[in-house]
């Protein structure tokens, strides 16, 4: 059902390094696909940038602001120094949290493509689902002194409920593609081999919901998969491959590893939602590497603006831009592309551009 609201509050987040570029070209798609709706945007600060100036990277004033002014949120990257900073958590990880934001949604689409863009061009469309709240990013590690040196140990949360969430949000996200297309597969993502107790209770929580699930979700067919023979498959037939449904350590690295078949990371839209919230946010990282230069692809930012959009059930809007997209790709000389895609020479601006006039 359409959404009856006439305007929208929206939250933006550019965090650090490109998610400066990309989340502002987001917006501007955002208000070119309104129509007689508004969007109201409220900047707001977050990230490692923040935090060199202010302490902070998380400010209570953007996390209150979400959760009482926002109807959504658009969010760019964070930058994560890999070396321990005193005080520093990542921003991102904490909003997740605070507003459980327990799924997190990765659409791996190509259109078909005949210009040259991708060495293949048959059209793909994975719909990688990470846990967002556990697994390693608990961050419970410590460092103990041994007669043989240190030992570091990190531990690894998998609890029942927030399996039966995700495996949920797989089911739901299936039948939707099962009644769109008419099939549709959940593969669960594991390594119960090794780790038969923490990803034997995610592996088994989700087979058992599948086992008792509605009449409704009967037509899903259930697989899975271990994660290293995953990858493999992935890249030797990813056709294979639907919803994939994974912890969230699994669901980080098959998604960067999904991007790579698509072409770019750039490409690559993300959704953090729990049962109220969404917050959009491309797969990809801050990108310190191209920071700055006006060159750093959009279309992954402008399709997690798209995900909000279905989010708060503005459908319509949702499928202009991923058409508009899509268009763009598969019509553009590669030229106007952006560096990170094959013969790319374009910026920011002109994929932008190239959008706004195929909306
Ligand atoms: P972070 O620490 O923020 O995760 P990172 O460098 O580890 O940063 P990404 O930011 O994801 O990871 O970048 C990985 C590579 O992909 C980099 O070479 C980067 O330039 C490229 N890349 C990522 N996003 C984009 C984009 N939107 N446009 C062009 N190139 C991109
Ligand atoms: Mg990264």
């Amino acid at each position: 059902t359409p959404s009856t609201k006439s305007s929208y509050t929206i939250g933006l987040i550019p965090g650090d390094g490109i998610g400066h570029e990309v989340i502002p070209a987001a917006a501007q798609i955002l208000s070119a696909v309104s129509g007689d709706k508004t969007f109201d945007f409220v900047n707001l600060d977050a990230g490692f940038e923040h935090f060199t100036k202010s302490g902070t990277a998380l400010p209570e004033k953007t996390v209150s602001t979400l959760r009482e002014a926002c109807d959504g949120a658009l969010f760019g990257a964070v930058s994560s120094p890999s070396h321990k900073v005193e005080g520093y958590a990542s921003p991102i990880v904490q909003l997740r949290k605070e507003l459980d934001l327990y799924a997190n949604v990765r659409p791996v689409r190509r259109p078909r493509l005949e210009n040259g863009t991708a060495a293949d061009t048959a059209p793909l469309d994975l719909l990688i689902l990470r846990e967002n709240t556990e697994c390693l990013y608990i961050k419970q590690e410590r460092i103990e002194q041994t007669p043989e040196g240190q030992v570091a140990w990190a531990d690894r949360r998998i609890s029942e409920r927030a399996s039966r969430r995700i495996g949920q949000k797989a089911l739901d996200m299936a039948l939707a593609r099962y009644l769109q297309r008419g099939h549709a597969t959940v593969t669960i993502v594991h390594k119960s081999n090794v780790l038969s107790v923490s990803d034997g209770l995610f592996r088994t929580t989700v087979r058992d919901l599948y086992a008792q699930r509605p009449a409704a979700y009967q037509p899903i067919q259930l697989n899975e998969q271990l994660v290293d023979s995953l990858v493999y498959r992935l890249y030797r037939e990813p056709h294979a491959f639907d919803v994939l449904c994974c912890p969230n350590l699994y669901g980080d690295i098959v998604s960067d590893a999904a991007a790579a078949l698509v072409g770019s990371l750039g490409l690559v839209a993300g959704a953090n939602v729990g049962d109220r919230f969404c917050l959009g946010e491309p797969v990809h990282g801050s990108a310190p590497d191209i920071a700055g230069q006006g060159i750093a692809n959009p279309i992954a930012a402008v399709r997690s603006a798209a995900l909000l959009l279905h989010h708060l059930d503005e459908h319509a809007m949702a499928t202009r831009i991923e058409r508009a997209v899509d268009a763009f790709l598969t019509t553009a000389a590669p030229s106007a592309l952006t560096p990170d895609l094959p013969g790319g020479k374009g910026t920011t601006q002109s994929v932008l551009n190239g959008i706004l006039a195929g909306l």
